[in-house]
């Protein structure tokens, strides 16, 4: 059968309903196109199964820490695995059903199941049809890349897709990639009892691109969990588990249970035939957008979500989602939407947050950075969880905040309130004329905008006496 349309959507993820939602809002005749059960990512095998976990995982360390205030459980903590996992999936299978219900209303005839591929720039052919369109939004998100050493591993392999699935919580567990995704699980599983070590190649943290705050999750984090970083590991089935074999910054060999691979997830475009679109790719061979477009060149394509590989959260996919749909909806004009700041959390413990480009990369405009160590927060000490860092950067050239790191308690909270400031371009002089309660954790935020206005003070005459101003303070 030819379906003919305004607006073909590949994915009906996160990114792909927001696009329908703004391509119909914006009075296009859009189709919905999806190879899985759906339901989205991040209620079925993201966000929500794994934030579920980590509650679990923090409400046993919650009674671990009644010791630091004097106080003490007669008899032992029990940890009744299958039912931990038993109530993550049923409050997950909530979260789906809440996506499903809010897609039901998608008329039948304007979504289409299977597996869609091009066969030209604006022609898809989707298990036995085809469908013609005026624009085509990409949104087919993306999977877990599972390294080579790891592929004969067979059911002892997890991924996200089947992690959240087990009966029972594993006696052992090897996590293969120390980023966000990775770090959050180890640290809720080895919460919870089961032996973890975590493993990565590089020696990068959470994602974090701050060399001062990603030595302050690497210690903190590192207390609790073996961080085996910069080793390559050898993985193979023996009796009773994998046994991983590991070498390079340390070496070892241990047997664990299940190996959970977190190593990373690249685009879902190999399936998609892109070399019949025409499009123009990068070297990892994904299409070329513009980001407040998200139009792939000058073509009749648009990308978002995941599937671009450029912003991979919920919110940017969203976004992202938002901006394709509207824009295929109005092809051949395209309306540019200037994209949020940069922000994202990981729910680790502490909790770590990043706002604005990564540090490397506004090295050429020398930021000026004020930092504040939690075990000086009031607030911090009040809740027994001084540890952590706050780091803030601005521009010399006119004191503007430009972005900042947060490894500490309730991260995900001060890291909104930098996100906030950053992106309604305040000074560091103005966000600290903003009101700050005492005794709480944003007099952090405070004691770090204090040192920032400080130094952008002194600037000057540091300069003419040539003194340098490095991101240590
Ligand atoms: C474990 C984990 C934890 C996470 N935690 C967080 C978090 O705390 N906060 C946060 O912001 N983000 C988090 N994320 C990231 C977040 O989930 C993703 O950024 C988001 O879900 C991406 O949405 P998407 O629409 O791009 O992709 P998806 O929701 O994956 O949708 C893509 C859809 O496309 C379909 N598809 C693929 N190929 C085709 C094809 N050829 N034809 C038809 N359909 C196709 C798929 O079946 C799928 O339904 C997490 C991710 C994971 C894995």
């Amino acid at each position: 059968m030819l379906i003919s349309c305004d607006v073909a959507i590949i994915g009906a993820g996160t990114a792909g309903l927001a696009a329908y939602e703004a391509a119909t809002e914006a009075g296009a005749d859009a189709i919905v196109l999806e190879a899985g059960p759906g339901g989205t990512t991040c209620a079925a095998s993201g966000c929500m199964p794994s934030k579920l976990l980590i509650a679990a995982a923090e409400a046993t360390e919650s009674v671990r820490r009644l010791e630091t205030f004097g106080l003490a459980l007669e008899g032992r903590l029990r940890i009744d695995g299958p039912a931990v996992l038993a109530r993550m999936r049923r409050e997950r299978d909530r979260f789906v059903a809440g996506v499903m219900r809010s897609t039901s209303g998608i008329p039948n005839d304007k979504r289409l199941r299977g597996h869609a591929r091009f066969l030209r720039e604006t022609r898809l052919a989707v298990t036995g049809n085809e469908v013609t369109a005026r624009a085509v939004v990409i949104a087919t998100g993306s999977r877990a890349a599972v390294p080579k050493p790891f592929r004969a591993l067979g059911d002892l392999l997890l991924t996200n897709e089947s992690v959240f699935e087990l009966p029972d919580l594993p006696r052992s567990l090897a996590v293969v990639g120390a980023g966000p995704l990775g770090l959050e699980l180890a640290q809720a599983f080895g919460r919870l009892g089961t032996k973890v070590a975590v493993f990565d190649q590089g020696d990068a943290i959470a994602g974090l691109r701050d060399p001062v705050a990603a030595r302050s999750a690497r210690e903190i984090i590192g207390r609790e969990l073996p961080l085996h970083l910069g080793t390559e590991v050898e993985a193979r089935r023996v009796e009773g588990g994998a046994e991983l074999s590991w070498s390079g910054a340390s070496e070892g060999g241990e047997v664990f249970e299940r190996v959970l691979v977190a190593a990373g997830r690249p685009p879902n475009l190999d399936g998609l035939a892109l070399r019949n679109s025409g499009l123009a790719l990068d070297e990892r061979g994904t299409p070329l957008f513009d980001p407040e477009t998200m139009r792939c060149g000058e073509s009749a394509v648009f990308i978002a979500g995941d599937a671009g590989h450029d912003r991979p959260v919920l919110h940017e996919a969203s976004d992202e989602g938002a901006i394709a749909g509207r824009n295929a909806a109005l092809w051949p004009k395209a309306e540019s939407r200037p994209r949020r700041v940069p922000f994202a959390v990981v729910y680790t413990d502490p909790e770590i947050a990043m706002v604005g480009p990564p540090l490397p990369s506004l090295a050429e405009r020398k930021p000026v950075i004020g930092a504040v160590d939690f075990a000086d927060s009031g607030r911090a000490r009040i809740m027994g969880r001084s540890a952590g860092i706050l780091r803030v950067y601005a521009d010399p050239e006119d004191g503007r905040l430009l972005g900042g790191a947060i490894v500490g308690p309730e991260a995900e909270h001060l890291g909104h309130l930098l996100a906030f400031v950053v992106q309604r371009g305040l000074t560091a002089d103005e966000a600290l004329a903003l009101p700050y309660y005492h005794p709480t954790l944003e007099e952090s935020l405070r004691g770090a905008l204090r040192k920032l206005c400080g130094q952008l003070r002194t600037l000057p005459e540091a300069r003419a006496g040539s003194m340098e101003f490095g991101p240590g303070s």
